[in-house]
């Protein structure tokens, strides 16, 4: 690594990137290529001589950005977004650079420390409860994704409980969620030995605009203790997947603490928006639970990956995943005066992710990161005020946050089931692929209570009202043309 070196490479990396983002809206958003183009055009085995980063960039400008799915795109609406940011970008570019390998205090005592203060700060945004913060007994990590810290809180939850029950009743233990749920639950009850008739994804309603009903969960949980099983974990959702729908978290809370359950508040997406006082209601009742997570790469401006999850008893993640191997024995360990992150989470190394949320909440401060959340709910609004003033499209559920679930309806069926649903069902679908194979926008789809709807996620960092306003336009005109066709 010669430093001068670095730095002309790194200035060349760093020009293209700006010339990128300045030019992202030019891009087809979803990728068009098809399967195996890129095994078509690079060679079958790896060069044997070092080749220039010119040439490099020249491939990747060719081959490599076709095939990428352009997140950074104001025109991007599809999932959640990825909101990306220059602080974020550059606190991932520090870490990177300083390729420390974080797995416990003394291997890196800044990183330790610095996530420590860091999700401190972010606790106090949220106005978590105390307990969930280092200065009130418990404490906040950041891991990669949500599936990770849901697999970690259900690991930790299954050995509490099997250390009351006995080891060998690990048959009897329940997961439950919501038929909303993101499916990281699922995978996580599985990975973690809880027996596949034991995951109930409790049903919700229309009426309850898709967040799970507390009435619900307790029928469901008494039937379960009625036969002889034990209720282990529940994760309720605020901003589902499909339609950012919010779990009634006090009510549930409350049920879950008549069986001694687990509480994971999974605010993946939307938890961001609850350091603005007007949205923090939305995890009321979170007092009650056990551990709570966002993912900071979602909505927090913070790039990919950082999944900050509090625990108000950190001991139930060390009980159940650490090691202490001699050859990471240290003074540091031995004192019990540091945290060694290793035993918060699944994997041993762990990347400087502090680094990033730190330099986002410095570089921005929190009044800047309340407008830019604002903001976005704002563009969200704008969608669905235009939408709302033509009566062939239909907003399916609440909007809540920064997402518009939406369906084009121009017979105006309000039947439920039936040939016409499915014909509503099919006509949507087409409309979603005819948009997004254009490659002026990219939306994604759900399925809620057996409508087909398009998401209109609003978010991404470039994203202005100028592009909204398109693709309103760009949703008009494939519409139109769909009536014109009259297949469906
Ligand atoms: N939970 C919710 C509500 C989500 O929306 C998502 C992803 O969109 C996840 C969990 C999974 O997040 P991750 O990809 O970080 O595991």
């Amino acid at each position: 690594l010669d430093p001068e070196e670095f730095r002309r490479q790194g200035h060349m990396v760093i020009d293209f990137l700006a010339d990128y983002y300045e030019n992202v809206h030019k891009y087809p958003v979803r990728s068009q290529v098809e399967p195996g183009y890129l095994k078509k055009i690079l060679p079958e085995s790896a060069p044997n001589q070092p080749e220039s980063l010119e040439t490099i960039l020249d491939d990747i400008t060719n081959h490599i950005v076709p095939g990428i799915t352009h997140w950074m795109s104001p025109n991007y609406f599809a999932y959640f977004p990825a909101s990306g940011s220059t602080a974020g970008f550059l606190g991932e570019m520090l870490s990177t650079g300083f390729n420390a390998v974080c797995f416990n205090w003394m291997s890196s005592p800044a990183a330790t420390e610095l996530e420590m203060i860091v999700t401190d700060w972010l606790g106090k945004l949220l106005a978590l409860p105390e307990k969930f913060l280092f200065s009130g007994g418990g404490g906040g990590v950041l891991q990669g994704t949500t599936c990770e810290a849901i697999l970690c809180t259900v690991t930790a939850a299954r050995d509490k409980m099997l250390n009351k029950i006995g080891k060998d009743q690990i048959g009897r233990l329940v997961v439950y969620g919501s038929d909303q749920t993101h499916c990281s639950l699922k995978k996580a009850a599985q990975i973690a030995g809880i027996h596949p008739a034991n995951f109930r994804a409790v049903r919700t309603f229309k009426s309850d605009a898709f967040g799970l009903n507390p009435e619900e969960l307790r029928k469901v949980v008494c039937a379960d203790v009625e036969a002889g099983l034990v209720p282990l974990y529940l994760c309720p959702t605020v901003g589902t997947t499909s339609s950012t729908a919010v779990d009634q978290l006090r009510g549930l809370c409350s049920v879950a603490e008549e069986h001694g359950m687990w509480v994971h508040v999974d605010a993946a997406y939307a938890g961001s928006a609850c350091i603005c006082p007007e949205f923090r209601h939305f995890i009321d009742g979170v007092e009650g639970a056990t551990s709570f997570s966002f993912n900071a790469h979602k909505w927090f401006f913070t790039n990919l990956d950082c999944c900050c999850l509090w625990v108000q008893e950190p001991q139930d993640l060390v009980n159940a995943l650490s090691t202490n191997p001699e050859y990471l024995r240290n003074k540091a360990t031995e004192s019990q005066k540091v945290v060694d992150y290793k035993d918060w989470q699944i994997a041993l190394s762990r990347r400087f992710r502090a680094m990033k949320l730190w330099m986002v909440m410095r570089s921005y401060g929190v009044a800047n990161l309340r407008n830019f959340l604002r903001g976005h709910v704002k563009t969200a609004k704008l969608f669905e005020e235009l939408m709302s003033a033509d009566e062939r499209f239909e907003i399916v559920v609440p909007t809540n946050f920064a997402m518009v679930c939406f369906r084009f309806n121009p017979k105006k069926e309000d039947r439920t089931t039936g040939p016409e649903l499915d014909q509503i069902n099919k006509l949507n679908m087409r409309l979603l692929e005819d948009m997004n194979s254009s490659g002026r926008l990219y939306m994604t789809h759900s399925v809620i209570g057996g409508e087909y709807v398009i998401r209109f996620a609003a978010g991404a960092t470039l994203t202005e009202e100028k592009h909204v306003r398109c693709a309103w336009k760009v949703v008009q005109e494939h519409a139109e043309a769909l009536l014109g066709e009259q297949k469906w």
